[in-house]
């Protein structure tokens, strides 16, 4: 263990004139202000590229002279001394851009997006739970957060020259990566033991800057831990159920104690997905002990300062737990709760399956504020959870949804950043959720905005490119595989996008569902089409691996001439790409089974028209003009295909190549208008997070303000 209190230090040359750049970069501020961003590649534009935009890597390569020539370089020290002050002054400011402030929260989430650099996500949940955060901390509301650090991360995606995709280890550098030690007082590592966890298991702390707000990891990896015991937390999502159940256990547990040791106070509990529902039990417990109430009492202060955000459409893709494995790991810990293991395993009993400990059960019970993540999810939510509340009316379930945003700083593309400075006024960002500032996007120079689109597409595919060329050189791969990654793709083509986890509900192969009439789409003289596929499968899921091996095998097919391709290993770097650089988002799950998806909302911010199946947020977010929606509920492949390539034949594509004399699209740019005007505000992070304090954390404060 390193007992060095300087291990945080992450670049101990940096010469004082320029000390700031080592805590810039390790505040993920600098990832959604392009200014900061830009610094560091000013740095050394070779070993931003080479290092897939590290800066800590970047800083840790350059050599001290280089560094100390930096400091007499005039241009350099003024971009530097500006992008300072403008962290400073970010980091100084504390006016809550909302009605009224919150007490604090304490946000509970398996996986955090915040930046490829941790890869600690799987997908939308993560990139979800991420954009809350940055979000809170640039709105200024209290809001601390608790996750795992996993070592090995998820799956780093490989395919293989038959198609079929071969997950390797996806290695967390954590000397490069933007985390902070934890240390107690004596200077060593902080490490926490779980409570009551028999045999003993020990987590260390790590903290990630995420602007103003704090994110504290978990992490098991060390050497305190049996092997088994280090491995808790190697992998995101293990699909054994043992190791799972006692993620979980460390997640909520555990984060509570991380909480309390640390001496962070919160007053709100919010759990995002059942996961880390546990925390449940030790907060309980601890109001219990701390408070002397009742266990009834301390029940009723948890339920009624908890909720609760769900995110799954169907019961089976909840976390059950069998009531043996409960036992093996809580009998002391129930003991310790003043409860009998009947009352203890009742809490999770799903009375439609009374079979095992139902995580998702567990958290309608016990928090009285409860979300869906979008309209229609509200309504499915209802359905499939009406029987735990004992209702016979979906409409008396206590249920409310808050329809998910995305960060726009985050997702939103660099020039669009400056032309909106320039044309909405430099308060955009405060104004962000006015649907009222937005018109002004019609000012836009039609030219200008093609321009750009144009640009972006050119990055993503010189992005994609670049990629298989390494792969080439890397990897010796077979060069079937390195067309089917993309070489040959053309800048002048429409291109549609489809980018998402590759599993069966998402359909990702109905596109596919009719290959001859896609031929003639896809190679079409006049009108070319070209698709860019990407997605990982989780890697217990055989479908799914089988739908990316039938991707590959057509992208691979000389008849397609390299139009159809599968970029490999999608993640927060790859989608950064893809949603500014396509032409078409396309999004073809089987209602309802899409609880609300955030892709759609990040491509059509960046003027990249939807095409989707009328679900999740799409139901909420189509007008009409901004995009297209198609498709049957419930779904029929057959039927819905039909309609997917009517749209792309009839509108999406003659749309796309109308052009003028000059050759712009400006029937094609009017919707891109279109969709950035209807977007923006209403599925901005910005707004997201109004409707979590509107609902929930204004009136929990409210209730516990008023009856403590
Ligand atoms: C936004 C995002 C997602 C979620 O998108 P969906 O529309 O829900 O599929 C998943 N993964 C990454 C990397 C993302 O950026």
């Amino acid at each position: 263990m390193n007992k060095d209190p300087s291990a945080n230090i992450i670049i101990p040359s940096l010469p004082e004139e320029i000390k700031g750049l080592s805590e810039i970069a390790l505040n993920l501020w600098w990832t959604w202000n392009p200014r900061g961003e830009n610094l560091f590649r000013i740095l050394n534009p070779y070993l931003w590229k080479e290092s897939e935009n590290n800066p800590i890597a970047v800083l840790k390569n350059l050599p001290k002279e280089y560094l100390e020539s930096l400091t007499k370089d005039e241009n350099f020290m003024k971009e530097y001394k500006y992008v300072y002050a403008l962290f400073k002054d970010y980091m100084n400011d504390t006016n809550i851009y909302a009605k009224e402030k919150p007490l604090p929260i304490a946000y509970f989430c398996a996986e955090f997006g915040l930046h490829h650099t941790i890869p600690i996500y799987s997908g939308g949940l993560g990139i979800l739970a991420g954009d809350i955060l940055k979000e809170s901390s640039d709105m200024n509301i209290p809001i601390v957060g608790i996750g795992f650090m996993y070592p090995h991360g998820y799956v780093k995606q490989v395919i293989g020259s038959d198609g079929w995709q071969h997950g390797t280890k996806e290695e967390l550098q954590k000397d490069l990566a933007p985390i902070e030690r934890v240390l107690d007082k004596n200077g060593n590592h902080f490490i926490i033991q779980v409570p009551f966890i028999d045999p003993p298991v020990y987590a260390a702390i790590w903290k990630v800057n995420v602007g103003k707000v704090s994110l504290y990891l978990l992490d098991t990896d060390i050497e305190q831990n049996d092997p088994w015991d280090r491995e808790i937390s190697y992998r995101l999502y293990t699909p054994d159920l043992q190791q799972r159940l006692r993620q979980q256990i460390v997640l909520g547990i555990g984060g509570y104690k991380v909480l309390k040791e640390l001496g962070i106070e919160y007053s709100i509990l919010h759990l995002n997905e059942g996961h880390p529902a546990f925390a449940i039990f030790e907060r309980i417990r601890n109001f219990v002990e701390d408070e002397n109430l009742t266990l009834d009492e301390a029940i009723e202060k948890v339920k009624r300062s908890s909720i609760f955000t769900t995110h799954t459409p169907l019961q089976a893709a909840t976390d059950v737990y069998s009531f043996d494995m409960m036992s093996k790991y809580f009998q002391d810990y129930w003991q310790h709760l003043g409860m009998t293991k009947e009352q203890f395993l009742s809490f999770g009993i799903n009375p439609d399956d009374p079979s095992g400990f139902n995580m998702t059960v567990f958290a309608l019970r016990m928090c009285n504020y409860r979300n869906a993540v979008s309209k229609k999810h509200c309504e499915t939510t209802k359905k499939i959870w009406k029987h735990v509340f004992e209702k016979e009316n979906e409409k008396d379930v206590p249920v409310d949804y808050v329809t998910n945003g995305v960060h726009i700083p985050t997702w939103l593309d660099e020039e669009l950043y400056d032309i909106y400075e320039e044309i909405l006024g430099d308060r955009w960002l405060i104004l962000q959720d006015n649907p009222d500032i937005w018109e002004k996007i019609l000012d836009i120079d039609d030219k200008k905005l093609w321009e750009i689109k144009y640009k972006n597409k050119v990055r993503m595919i010189n992005f994609i490119r670049e990629k298989a060329r390494k792969k080439w050189a890397n990897e010796e791969a077979d060069p079937s595989v390195i067309i089917a990654e993309g070489v040959m793709l053309d800048p002048d083509i429409l291109t549609i996008g489809f980018a998402r986890r590759m599993t069966s509900y998402k359909r990702p192969d109905l596109i596919l569902y009719d290959l001859e009439r896609l031929e003639k789409i896809i190679n079409n003289e006049s009108k070319p089409v070209q698709i860019i596929f990407a997605g990982k499968a989780h890697p217990a899921d055989i479908p799914g691996k089988k739908i990316i091996q039938k991707i590959f095998k057509i992208a691979q097919d000389p008849k397609f001439k390299g139009r159809i391709v599968f970029i490999e290993d999608y993640g927060k770097l790859v989608a950064r790409y893809l949603v500014k650089g396509v032409d078409l988002w396309l999004n073809t799950p089987k209602p309802p089974l899409e609880a609300c998806g955030t892709s759609g909302m990040k491509a059509s911010m960046n003027g990249v028209l939807h095409l989707s199946s009328n679900d999740g947020w799409w139901v909420e977010g189509y007008n009409g003009k901004n995009g297209w929606v198609f498709g049957q509920e419930p779904a029929d492949d057959s039927k819905d295909a039909e309609e997917l390539y009517n749209l792309l034949e009839n509108e999406v594509i003659p749309l796309y190549y109308d052009r003028n004399s000059d050759g712009i699209p400006y029937k094609w740019i009017r919707k891109m208008k279109e969709a950035m005007i209807s977007v923006s505000p209403r599925f901005s992070a910005r707004r997201m997070m109004k409707d979590y304090l509107e609902k929930f954390y204004i009136p929990i404060t409210k209730e516990i303000t008023k009856k403590d």
